[in-house]
């Protein structure tokens, strides 16, 4: 048995983790992740082109405060972005959120107000 082996193990003693300590520590995000939408409601002319487009149905159309809005279910979303590219007002962008829990299929529908918060 070669001595480098033994070696190299009470090396790793003493190295730093490979793994991080979620979630008090995370990797940097990755440019151009596709995470959640977040939704402009003053750029939003609820034109139903996100909804026409998104190949999962994901988007429907509710009313807020007299206006139609985009509101998206993301169980069922794929996270695309076609919603994104094709807003003529580019009221929508994918965020970096990735973290998203739910306690129930009714916490993964965004409504435009949730979808209009700024990612966490
Ligand atoms: S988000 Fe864009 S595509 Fe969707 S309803 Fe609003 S303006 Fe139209
Ligand atoms: S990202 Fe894709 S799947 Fe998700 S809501 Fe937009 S168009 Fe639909």
């Amino acid at each position: 048995m070669s001595i480098i082996r033994p070696l190299s193990l009470v090396k790793n003693l003493f190295a730093k983790p490979m793994t991080l300590r979620f979630p008090q520590e995370s990797l940097p995000h990755v440019p151009r992740y596709r995470g959640r939408q977040l939704l402009n409601l003053e750029k939003c002319t609820g034109c139903p082109v996100c909804s026409l487009v998104c190949p999962n149905q994901a988007i429907e159309l509710v009313e807020l405060d007299g206006k139609k809005y985009p509101q998206i279910h993301l169980g069922k979303c794929c996270f695309c972005a076609l919603c994104v590219e094709y807003c003529p007002r580019g009221a929508l962008q994918m965020t970096h959120e990735a973290m998203i829990t739910i306690m129930s299929t009714a916490d993964a529908i965004y409504d435009p107000r949730k979808l209009s918060r700024p990612a966490a």
